[in-house]
């Protein structure tokens, strides 16, 4: 705990001494001023992208992936501002919480969709592994048993998903994760039924979520469901609304 804390301000000092400024309105100060915290979202709700993949389990997210929620997502995944995960956390935390309330209790693990190793490199940090983690230790301050684990890992072979519609994402991520043999192990040694919820940043078309769900399944385990900071607004590949950008999360 005292570990935490202490990151947590080294994380703050370092956004800081990088001439921080707030990732929400730019004012200078912290990586988070008290005007954007106070309006950030609260509660879980449900996130149904629009067409939904078949079989999809249900999934949840805190706030609509917009604004000073997509400005923290950003901040942290690609300018490594570390002393958003805390916010993030609290985020995905309310999305978990929400998710479990509708099913029974007992253990729990948080599941986060992997990255690829060549990303993880790039970026310098691990963001939806860590903000997993984190919230995994806020949900056991709450009383559940509750551990995150990172079960999966990418096979070589999948593109950036950015810019591509959604059976486009759908194609390029069949098959791309895998849980090995020695993860499946640990796992069985320290949980066994628990309740499995896959953790991500942002909903967007669902297949990303969708294959993580699918390889996880494939070794038995079963999802309950899947949270995420935020959802994108629903939309239709087609009759009008826009294609997805480059700037936009890579589910
Ligand atoms: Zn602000």
């Amino acid at each position: 705990m005292l570990r935490d804390t202490w990151g947590e301000l080294v994380d703050a000092a370092a956004d800081l001494l990088l001439g921080g400024c707030c990732a929400g309105c730019l004012r200078p100060g912290r990586v988070l001023c008290p005007t954007c915290a106070r309006e950030l979202p609260t509660g879980g709700r449900p996130a149904w992208p629009d067409p939904v993949p078949a079989g999809l389990v249900p999934p949840w997210a805190a706030a609509e992936y917009d604004g000073v929620v997509r400005a923290l997502v950003i901040g942290h995944k690609e300018r490594r501002l570390l002393g958003l995960r805390g916010p993030l956390a609290g985020l995905l935390h309310q999305a978990v919480r929400a998710a479990l309330a509708s099913s029974e209790a007992g253990p729990v693990v948080l599941v986060p969709v992997p990255s690829r190793p060549g990303v993880v490199r790039a970026r310098g940090h691990d963001p939806m592994g860590r903000v997993t983690a984190r919230t995994a230790r806020l949900l056991r301050h709450d009383g559940y048993d509750v551990t995150a684990m990172q079960l999966l890992r990418c096979r070589p072979g999948a593109v950036d998903q950015a810019g591509l519609g959604a059976s486009a994402r759908a194609a390029n991520l069949a098959g791309s994760m895998h849980c090995p043999t020695e993860l499946l192990r640990r796992l069985a040694a320290r949980r066994t039924h628990a309740r499995i919820v896959v953790c991500d940043d942002v909903v967007t078309t669902g297949a990303t979520l969708r294959e993580t769900q699918r390889a996880l399944e494939a070794v038995g385990l079963e999802v309950a469901a899947v949270a995420a900071v935020a959802a994108t607004r629903r939309r239709r590949p087609t009759g009008g609304a826009r294609g997805l950008s480059s700037s936009d999360p890579t589910d």
